[in-house]
């Protein structure tokens, strides 16, 4: 193997590519607009796309695409080559800078929600200049945002710009009031996704249609043993599962994409990756391209990577743990206390206004993280509950307290804890990460936000958050510019926000039944799942907010309304006929076969005259006929349930419907099949087990 530091981002038309590629002038002004979001003139694009080309043909590239994220879980491409014609039957190879900057894919099949009817199909994509462009499979991919004709955002990058864009002004306006940070010229968030994957044997998953059409099994007694004995996670990497992880952490590195931390999972076959954290919309496109990687690389190996979040009942389903923070391009972490009291009074106000964000926008969370797969993993005690609460550890919280009320904090015993004085202590990073229950957790100098669920793009999650935290940032700056004394109105404003706020801080266990209740009694939101959650989304108070900082039109929190839910629909329709199907062709079928061998069997021991009075297969057949007759009849009740579903119109009622109606038609089935799995001999079992899916592969 080539040394990691060559083959690092070999494949990624980065800054040094550039500088060596590009000419000084052209170099300078594409750093500024990556630096400070500046309009690129098309005559220098035209420079930068030509110096583009010739470096993707020397790396053997023959074809371009605009890469990007529709509102779907995956990015889309189409690929054009590079040749034109040149006359007398040649061609040579060209790129334009108008064909880097602008691309205009046929867009009617992805979901619009309504933005753009098919007539009208026509959807841009745009440059993002501050994600490199990169080459994967001979194609050299530009990362690009997505809008319709009338610049409304049919992706996930736009908006996720546009609330970086928000957080950084309202940051900014809010670093403008202390002292030391007059060279800061942007705040960037900063993101680490740990992202969690089950890899199983692509032959016994080639067995399973529950597999094959929804990612999950929706079948499946549980085998003697799941993940009981705690011996999986960190465990040992068997052979053939670190062979995969080499040839992947290759292929990432290749791609600039900074892979760092494997390890086992909590689940048999449950792993997880993560990277060193980047600036977000980098993050996110790198998730993006982790997860496709994985996929692919998988396959090679014979293996399936599963990022379903919860493809095996009984054991736990996966997730992708958002670490958080903001930084200024000076490189100072906002979210690190910091060891001076200048600096704690910064600290405690980006702390106080994230407290204050994800109060104030809980639903907003919530709703980011929902889908219909990650609605079986929160609140299912192996994931987060589905109510959004920060976890600060005990010394910040203690912290708070004494602010709030005035008492004396630890070692300045005598005197009350003023902001701009004292310093707080060095924040031991064990001490704020033990629990491992809450949703949004502080770590040390970042956030954890850890209830996305692990196929979802981050970009959503990540459009929340820093809308949700530039609005707070933008209150402070409001309430504190004009002030006559600035500390004093600091001081106040510090009181106030944890006073109007502190409910939100829960450093309890989140996975027991009295927090429900407790939550109940704080007003906090329990939005168990996706249908429910996303009744929020229209709210007054969440349409003022992504108005008021650009991140979203009414238009697009409409459409982004009625995908979510018909996403959701489509979903929980797929997963119900999925079912159906199975029970009539496999499972169905088999119990009868068995039945028919049972009875065999007796009618032959009559035959011989035996006379044996308890024959287990009487008692094995009175059984087996009966847990057919109940799939024959769950899985009828299942069809109805479909097929009324199909004369819903309204994608809130219809994913409201869905949940209520079609997911709790599939659980009794579910019960009746796997018991019968349970009494069935293993060679007439038509799909391969949970024991052998969790297993199989060393
Ligand atoms: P653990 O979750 O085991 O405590 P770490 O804290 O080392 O592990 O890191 C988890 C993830 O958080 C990594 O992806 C890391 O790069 C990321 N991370 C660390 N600091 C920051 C930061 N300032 N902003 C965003 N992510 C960060
Ligand atoms: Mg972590």
């Amino acid at each position: 193997m080539d040394s990691v530091t060559a083959l690092f981002g070999e494949n990624v038309f980065n800054e040094t590519v550039m500088r060596e590629r590009l000419p000084k002038e052209t170099f300078k002004q594409l750093m500024k607009t990556i630096a400070e979001g500046e309009k690129l003139d098309l005559s220098v694009a035209n420079i930068v796309a030509n110096a583009m080309k010739d470096w993707a043909i020397e790396k053997g590239a023959t074809h371009f695409t605009h890469w990007f994220q529709p509102l779907t879980s995956v990015t889309a491409e189409k690929h054009d080559s590079f040749i034109q014609p040149a006359g007398e039957g040649k061609i040579t190879m060209e790129f334009s800078g108008k064909e880097l900057v602008q691309g205009e894919p046929d867009a009617s099949s992805f979901p619009s929600g309504g933005l753009r009817a098919t007539f009208e199909a026509r959807g841009y994509t745009a440059w993002d200049p501050t994600s490199y462009a990169f080459i994967k499979e001979k194609t050299l991919c530009i990362p690009t945002a997505f809008c319709s004709y009338t610049g409304e955002a049919l992706d996930k990058k736009t908006p996720l710009l546009r609330s970086m864009q928000a957080v950084s002004k309202q940051a900014l306006r809010v670093l403008r009031l202390f002292d030391g940070n007059e060279a800061v010229k942007a705040v960037r968030t900063t993101v680490g996704p740990e992202q969690e994957y089950f890899l199983i044997d692509k032959t016994l998953y080639d067995q399973r249609e529950d597999l094959i059409f929804t990612g999950r099994t929706l079948f499946g007694a549980k085998p003697p043993k799941g993940q009981e004995l705690e011996d999986h996670y960190f465990g040992m990497i068997k052979p053939r599962v670190q062979a995969f992880m080499q040839d992947l952490n290759r292929a990432l590195w290749q791609l600039g994409i900074l892979a760092k931390t494997e390890h086992n999972e909590v689940a048999p076959s449950q792993h997880e990756l993560a990277p060193i954290f980047s600036t977000t919309n980098i993050a996110c496109d790198h998730n993006q391209l982790t997860m496709e990687l994985m996929r692919k690389i998988a396959a090679k190996h014979h293996l399936v990577c599963l990022l379903h979040e919860k493809p095996f009942v009984g054991v736990n389903g996966s997730g992708k743990h958002n670490n958080w923070s903001l930084c200024t391009d000076t490189g100072q972490n906002l979210l690190d206390p910091g060891a001076t009291p200048e600096s704690n009074a910064q600290f405690l106000l980006f702390l106080c206004a994230v407290i204050q964000a994800v109060d104030n926008h809980q639903d907003l969370l919530r709703i980011s993280v929902a889908t219909a797969g990650n609605d079986l993993r929160l609140g299912a005690n192996e994931a987060p509950p589905a109510i959004i609460s920060i976890f600060l550890g005990d010394e910040l919280t203690q912290i708070l307290d004494c602010l709030e009320s005035g008492r004396p904090y630890g070692k300045h015993e005598k005197e009350k804890l003023q902001i701009g004085v004292n310093v707080l202590p060095d924040f031991n990073k064990d001490m704020t990460d033990r629990n491992r229950t809450s949703p949004f957790a502080f770590t040390g100098n970042k956030f954890e936000f850890r209830s996305l669920g692990s196929s979802d793009s981050i970009a959503c999650a990540n459009i929340m958050l820093n809308t949700a935290v530039a609005d707070a940032l933008c209150s402070f700056a409001d309430e504190l510019e004009g002030a006559k004394d600035f500390q004093k109105a600091l001081h106040a404003l510090i009181l106030k926000t944890i006073k109007a706020h502190k409910r939100i801080i829960f450093n309890g266990n989140g996975y027991e039944e009295s927090w429900i209740r407790e939550a109940k009694r704080r007003g906090l939101f329990h939005l168990r799942t996706t249908p429910e959650a996303l009744l929020q989304l229209k709210s007054t108070k969440n349409r003022s907010l992504f108005k008021r900082h650009g991140v979203f039109s009414d238009n697009e929190i409409d459409s982004r309304f009625e995908i979510q839910n018909e996403t959701y629909a489509k979903t929980v329709r797929i997963e119900a006929l999925t079912m159906i199907d199975m029970a009539q062709k496999l499972y169905l079928p088999a119990g009868s076969a068995y039945c028919k061998a049972l009875a065999d069997i007796l009618t032959a021991k009559k035959a011989l005259g035996l006379d044996l009075p308890d024959d287990f297969e009487a008692e094995e057949l009175k059984q087996v006929s009966s847990l057919c007759a109940g799939i024959y009849r769950f899985t009828r009740a299942l069809q109805s349930a479909v097929d009324e579903s199909q004369a819903l119109t309204d994608a809130s009622e219809l994913a409201l419907f869905c949940k209520d109606r079609v997911r709790t038609a599939m659980e009794p089935l579910r019960e009746q099949v796997d018991a019968l799995e349970s009494v069935m001999p293993k060679d007439r079992w038509p799909v391969p087990s949970y024991g052998e899916l969790l297993f199989s592969v060393r």
